[in-house]
């Protein structure tokens, strides 16, 4: 018996990334004022501070800037997937996201290694936006 794998509880800032990502969509918040993507989802740009944003769907393709391997389950849903790599991956439009690198063996994932968007159906009507390489 595996215990079910935790699934995201979205903020209202987040809502709508993950709104988008169930309908396998990849949005990120983009600034109408100053033409900043950002990431994760918060209530104002982060450059200019200003709330007039929305959500608008980006390439959903970057590149590893760093990751780890798990080796070790931290978590009992996990047992069945050690070794899973946690990257940060840089998307095209510039923010970084924490993310899982998926579809290629763990020893073959590099830094600066060209990735895409693929996304999870974990059930529950819940889709993690995972990377894949490109
Ligand atoms: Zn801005």
């Amino acid at each position: 018996m595996s215990k079910p794998k935790p699934v995201p509880r979205p903020a209202p800032e987040s809502a709508p990334y993950w709104e988008a990502a169930k309908q396998h969509k990849f949005e990120i918040p983009h600034c109408n004022a100053c033409g900043h993507y950002w990431f994760p989802p918060s209530a104002s740009c982060p450059q200019c501070l200003s709330t007039d944003f929305a959500f608008t769907p980006v390439s959903g393709k970057g590149k590893v800037y760093s990751f780890v391997t798990f080796h070790r389950v931290y978590h009992p849903a996990f047992e069945q997937e050690v070794p899973y790599v946690v990257a940060l991956v840089e998307l095209e439009e510039g923010p970084r996201l924490l993310t899982n690198i998926v579809g290629v063996p763990v020893e073959q994932v590099t830094c600066e290694m060209p990735v895409k968007v693929v996304f999870d159906d974990v059930g529950d009507g819940v889709s993690v936006p995972k990377f894949t390489p490109a």
